[in-house]
Order: C-alpha cells, then sequence, then structure tokens
C-alpha cells in the first residue's frame, strides 16, 4: 500500500511523540508514527505527571486515567534526614492556575499505553513497531524518513513534515547535523524501588519528598505500590560495587534505618545529562522531547517538558495545515515553536534542575542554611509560595513561552 505522503511523520512513541500524534490526530491530521522497539517500551522512568502537562492530556481522557491507576499527590516536602520536615508545599494554592492543581505519581509508560489506546480508538491511527528511523531527506515541500522495517528491509517514507520525538539518542538530530551542547554529571544516579512502607515509619512524610543532607542527599517518590529512592553515586564507583547487595542496602539503611534488611524489587543506574539541541528545525524537520533536550530528575521536569513541546508544535503544525495560520506566515508560525520552547529549555527547566540539585548537596553548614533560609522566606509568605509553586509546577514556563510571540 502507498501511503499518502499528506501526512505528519513522527519518530518514537514515546510521551513527546505520542502526545504530538494524539493533538494532530484530534485535529483531523493524518500521521504515521514509527517506533523502533517491538511494543511499547515498559521501563522505569518519570514518575511524576506535572498540572499543566494533566491539562494538556485531559482531552484524551488521559489525565482521568492517569489519576485512576497513580497517585494523586497535592504536597511536596523537603526533608533532613535527622530533623524531619524543613518545608512543605501544597498546590492546592493553585486551584485558580490549573484544573489539576496537584501531581500524579504514575509511571510514563502508563501514559503511552493511554494514548497509543486513544490513537487506536479513533480508527485512523497509524502507529509502526519495530520501525526505525535510520535517516531522513528534505525537499521544498515534503520530508522523506528512512525506515529499517522489522524484515530488515528500509523503506522510504514521506509527508509533510517530520517530528524526531525518538529520544536522547535521536537520529533526526543527528541527521540534522544539530550540535546537543551542554555537559554530563560526573555521578550517576542510582535508583532503587521497594514495597516498604516509608509512610508507616515516618508518618508525615508526602509522597514526593527530597531529602537535603550535607554527606548525601536523596529523594523518596512513590508510585502505586512502590517507593522509589534515589541518590547520587560517587564517580569512582564501579557499577559492580554500585549494584552489590551489601552496599545498596547500607545506602538505603543509611537514608533510614529499618530492624529488617529492604526489600529491593528494581533497581536503575543511568547517566545525568544538561544538555539542550543548538536548534529544533530545519525545513521540515523539528526535534521534540529528549531529543531536544535533556536534564537531571530533580523536579521532574524531563517528561513534562517533552510534552509541552509536543503541544505546542503540533498545534503550530495544525494551525498550518488547516490554513488558521491568523495573519501569521506559516513559517513564521513554525520557527515560533523554537523560539518559544528552546529558551524554556535553556533558561527554565535546565537552570531550575541544575539550582535544585545544588540546593540539595549543599555540603557546607552555610550553603545548607542558605538553603533553609529561603525554604523559611518562601513558605512564610503565601505570594512567594504561590510564585514558588508556579515554577515547580511548569505553568510559569508555558506563560513565559506563551508571551514570546514573534
Ligand atoms: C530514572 C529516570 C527518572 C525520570 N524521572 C522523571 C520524572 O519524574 N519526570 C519527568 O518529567 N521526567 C523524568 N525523566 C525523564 C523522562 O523519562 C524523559 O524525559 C522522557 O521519557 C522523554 O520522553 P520522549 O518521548 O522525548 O523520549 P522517550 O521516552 O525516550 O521515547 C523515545 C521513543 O523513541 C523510540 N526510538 C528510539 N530510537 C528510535 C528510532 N531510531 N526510530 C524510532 N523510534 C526510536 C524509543 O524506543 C522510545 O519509545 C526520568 C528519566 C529517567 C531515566
Amino acid at each position: 500500500m502507498v501511503l499518502s505522503t499528506e501526512r505528519v511523520l513522527i519518530a518514537g512513541a514515546g510521551p513527546a511523540g505520542l502526545s504530538a500524534a494524539a493533538y494532530l490526530t484530534r485535529r483531523g491530521i493524518p500521521v504515521t508514527v514509527f517506533e523502533a522497539e517491538a511494543q511499547l517500551p515498559e521501563n522505569l522512568r518519570a514518575s511524576t505527571f506535572h498540572p499543566p502537562t494533566l491539562d494538556m492530556l485531559a482531552p484524551y481522557g488521559a489525565s482521568q486515567s492517569l489519576i485512576d491507576q497513580g497517585l494523586v499527590a497535592p504536597k511536596f516536602q523537603f526533608r533532613s534526614r535527622t530533623e524531619g520536615c524543613l518545608a512543605e508545599f501544597d498546590f492546592t494554592v493553585l486551584a485558580d492556575d490549573t484544573q489539576h492543581p496537584f501531581r500524579v505519581q504514575c509511571e510514563q509508560f502508563k501514559l503511552n499505553h493511554l494514548l497509543h489506546d486513544w490513537l487506536l480508538a479513533q480508527g485512523g491511527a497509524d502507529v509502526r513497531f519495530g520501525h526505525a528511523i535510520t535517516g531522513l531527506s528534505q525537499a521544498d515541500d515534503s520530508v522523506t524518513a528512512l525506515i529499517k522495517t522489522p524484515d530488515g528491509g528500509e523503506e522510504a517514507f514521506t509527508g509533510r513534515w517530520l517530528i524526531g520525538a525518538e529520544g536522547a539518542n535521536s537520529v533526526v538530530r543527528q541527521a540534522l547535523d544539530i550540535p546537543f551542547e551542554g555537559f554530563t554529571w560526573d555521578e550517576r544516579f542510582l535508583v532503587v524501588s521497594t514495597p516498604y512502607a516509608f509512610e508507616t515509619a515516618m508518618p508525615d512524610l508526602t509522597l514526593v519528598n527530597y531529602f537535603a543532607d550535607p554527606a548525601q542527599w536523596f529523594f523518596l517518590l512513590k508510585v502505586p505500590g512502590l517507593w522509589r529512592a534515589m541518590f547520587p553515586t560517587r564517580p569512582e564507583e564501579t557499577e559492580a560495587e554500585i549494584f552489590d547487595p551489601d552496599r545498596i542496602e547500607a545506602r538505603m539503611q543509611w537514608a533510614h534505618a529499618t530492624a529488617t534488611p529492604y526489600e529491593c524489587t528494581h533497581t536503575t543506574l543511568y547517566r545525568v545529562h544538561q544538555r539542550v539541541a543548538e536548534r529544533y528545525r530545519t525545513h521540515r524537520a523539528f526535534i521534540a522531547g529528549d531529543a531536544a533536550h535533556i536534564n537531571n530528575p530533580l523536579g521532574g521536569m524531563g517528561m513534562n517538558g517533552g510534552i509541552h513541546d509536543a503541544f505546542n508544535l503540533a498545534e503550530k503544525i495544525a494551525a498550518v495545515w488547516h490554513g488558521e495560520g491568523g495573519g501569521e506566515s506559516d513559517e513564521g508560525l513554525l520557527d515560533l515553536y523554537e523560539k518559544q520552547r528552546r529558551p524554556i529549555a535553556l533558561d527554565y527547566v535546565n537552570s531550575q534542575t541544575i539550582r535544585n540539585k545544588q540546593n540539595l548537596e549543599a555540603n557546607t553548614p552555610e550553603a545548607q542554611q542558605i538553603f533553609r533560609d529561603f525554604l523559611a522566606e518562601v513558605s512564610s509568605d503565601p505570594q512567594k509560595t504561590h510564585d514558588y509553586l508556579l515554577r515547580t509546577s511548569m505553568i510559569a514556563s508555558l506563560r513565559a513561552a506563551a508571551k514570546i510571540t514573534a
């Protein structure tokens, strides 16, 4: 079957690719999604959905399903390992700013399934598993993706636009020769999942808790049925040392001592980067999500920012497709995607996540005191609390992007 070239091609069926596919499908635009894996990957990655992300996903039924399958987390805390809660923040104060004044704690792969199911239910969705993009070429009025097919062959697919949403190692970004500027942290992050009931041992704990400690920061997040503890590892530690069960147990006991050993159901170690692509667009090809920016997970902004990219870009493509530019030239509107979203990745997500990490790892009494003073100042002033929660929920970043009009 020869596909019509009147379609948008999307590489990657992750949160960014499927969000773009859902928006375009809802606007009646044919989409073909290419996913390298044979099925939707179910690896443990993001677990925090921020309020505006839930607002965006609501029309697809995904927000309510995430709420049903996940945990509603209206509050989060900064804590000291030895002294307990330092400050607690409550998203309820954002009731006039969002339809969802809370975070939802839920594994990101559940969102991918929800969006994929929604696309299938629309009837026309074309999601191709086992199809990996390997390259692309562009003409004046079309873009062609080279796709490795499950039988090992290669096929060319042509569309009007291409969205590269195939994650941090994006082939589209590399084919467009776009530098991925930034750096990689020396330490890797270890995530340990356990069914241990921290909430029983620490009754005032919320579902999202960041522990600042001069020796080693960590955080404790809850997803359905499990707590996840995340620790930075030392650069000189080998993988064998990090995954040594005795050392994992020692890390967990240091975080919170228990009478019996912890049951650990998963452990994941990953490298952490702060990188933003130099451009988000070349002619008819765009990048979005981790393909365009990656950051440390403190604040839960990677997946959320990728979903915000996807909706921003898909809205612009849909407006051009349907001739709804509203006086803006088509090229100007499509360029606005990068103008709105790249500064957010640089000045907001990148700097906020670096600041979050630096605050938690403050290791001198003076630096610890500065962070505690900051928490006391923000949590004691309602206006400062509100502004702070607008930033941590990412609502402020979306408002800042919307103000960029040219
Ligand atoms: C341990 C961990 C915890 C995290 N916690 C959070 C959090 O709490 N909150 C948050 O917002 N973010 C978090 N993140 C980051 C988040 O997981 C990513 O930002 C998010 O997955 C990016 O979504 P994406 O759709 O851009 O890319 P991905 O989720 O990486 O999806 C890309 C898809 O493209 C496919 N693909 C790859 N290559 C090709 C190819 N050549 N052709 C076709 N398909 C291809 C992949 O198989 C994949 O399905 C975390 C990350 C990690 C590792």
